[in-house]
């Protein structure tokens, strides 16, 4: 059984302004380190556009609309369109927007008709800070609640988890995962940053949110600590049917946004970790989806050390 990288041209097409962290160059770096003749039997798919009853299972149709509708107009009009001071969209965002969410969705149906053992989604933009009715931190739709809300709905699956390593708090994903007590999200950040959710309180309404905020600084032996200490545990007791992953990697030392101090041999001890997790639980089903990461040449490592991770398996 092989792992499946999912990608699109367009998401190359979502343009950011001069100088902005979250450029195309980004996804460039990934695919060129997954060129690599160590990748050579991943089984590579180009994603399809996400349905728009797969984003309203997770966002506003308002919100949809607005983003495929007014807002992609003004920006094939005016180059840029700022949603906040973060978050841009270009003539070209709308589909990759799409393509990012499709490419989630079609990992999930391929991991689940066994055609993929695990999957992981090179796309921009990222996701993990879209939340229900606003898009924020550089995310338009949140892929990865997408995919997983995709999963419940299509296949019949109950319970779905998303882990979140990225050094920034998935606001977003914990919307929509807060009231719901069949959803998991566990979450390590750096604490304070940017959005300035996700303290240890956060637990959602049943204890199915673990939040493990680190102070700058912390390095791996921290981290590993918040995942064998608090998230593993409480994701192995949650029994998840399928298990996602907002695979940032701007929680790596060389990352210019944020201070934590990870290695790429960090990452691929958590990904190891979750996927024994989800082999334990649920047939090694995971679908991993590329959220931040902002130094290019540690990000394209960190990626490559996370996917390789994922085909050892
Ligand atoms: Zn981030």
């Amino acid at each position: 059984m092989t792992t499946g990288l999912i990608t699109h041209p367009a998401c190359l097409a979502h343009e950011t302004p001069p100088g902005h962290p979250e450029c195309a160059d980004r996804l460039r770096a990934v695919l060129h380190a997954l060129e690599d003749e160590c990748f050579q039997y991943l089984a590579r798919h180009v994603a399809g556009a996400a349905p728009g009853e797969a984003l309203t299972r997770v966002h506003a149709p308002a919100l949809v609309e607005r983003i495929l509708g007014p807002l992609a107009g003004q920006a094939a009009r005016e180059r840029y369109v700022h949603l906040d001071p973060d978050t841009v969209m270009s003539a070209g965002s709308a589909e990759a927007a799409l393509r990012a969410a499709g490419a989630v969705i079609d990992a999930v149906d391929l991991v689940l008709e066994g055609s993929l053992k695990n999957a992981f989604c090179a796309v921009r933009p990222p996701g993990h800070h879209a939340e229900r009715a606003r898009s924020m931190g550089f995310c338009l739709f949140n892929n990865v609640a997408v995919g997983a809300l995709h999963a419940r709905a299509v296949h019949g699956l109950r319970r779905v988890a998303v882990v979140d390593f990225d050094v920034h708090h998935g606001n977003g994903t914990q919307d929509s995962a807060f009231a719901d007590a069949d959803f998991f999200y566990g979450s390590t950040h750096q604490s304070p940053l940017y959005p300035g959710t996700g303290l240890a309180g956060e637990c959602g309404r049943s204890g199915n949110v673990v939040n493990v905020p680190l102070a700058p600084g912390a390095d791996g032996v921290a981290f590993r600590a918040a995942f064998t200490g608090r998230i593993l545990p409480a994701l192995e007791a949650f029994r998840p049917e399928f298990v996602f992953i907002s695979a940032g990697f701007d929680a790596h030392r060389a990352d210019p946004l944020a201070g934590l101090c990870l290695g790429e041999s960090d990452f691929a001890w958590v990904t190891s970790e979750i996927c024994a997790l989800a082999r334990r639980h649920c047939a090694g089903r995971v679908v991993s989806t590329l959220e931040g990461g902002y130094d290019l040449a540690a990000l394209a490592r960190s990626a490559a050390a996370h996917v390789h991770a994922m085909m050892e398996a």
